[in-house]
């Protein structure tokens, strides 16, 4: 996709603090962290969002799933942290390629959403 602002950190068009890349995927910091622990993984394939995934993104999920906890810990999130995946203009996605944000830090992060 070629206005896609993570496919650019995929080719290197524009920097990234990257911390994990293999094949199929790519983790870097969050240029606006929300917590002391903030990176973004996201797959190579340009996919929008979760709205649009299908029984081919089986493989890809699945790595994105058992890598995130795995990435997680090696940030220093030994006791947790949070994984999002805004969705949509509903879920508040701001960048339509589908990323899980994993969040975490020394203390208990607050409550998620707020009913107004
Ligand atoms: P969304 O709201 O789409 O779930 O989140 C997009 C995230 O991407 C935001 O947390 C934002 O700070 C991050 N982001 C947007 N542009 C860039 C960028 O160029 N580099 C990095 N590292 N993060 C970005
Ligand atoms: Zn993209």
């Amino acid at each position: 996709m070629d206005n896609c602002i993570f496919c650019k950190i995929i080719k290197k068009e524009i920097p990234a603090n990257k911390l994990y890349e293999d094949e199929h995927v790519l983790a870097f910091h969050d240029i606006h962290p929300a917590a002391p622990v903030h990176f973004l993984l996201i797959p190579k394939l340009h996919v929008d969002s979760l709205a649009d995934v299908d029984d081919n993104h089986q493989n890809l999920l699945g790595r994105m799933l058992i890598l995130a906890p795995r990435l997680a810990k090696e940030q220093g999130c030994a006791e947790g942290f949070r994984t999002i995946i805004n969705t949509g203009r509903i879920g508040g996605q701001e960048v339509f390629h589908l990323h899980i944000h994993i969040i975490g830090g020394h203390q208990r992060l607050p409550g998620m959403i707020h009913q107004e």
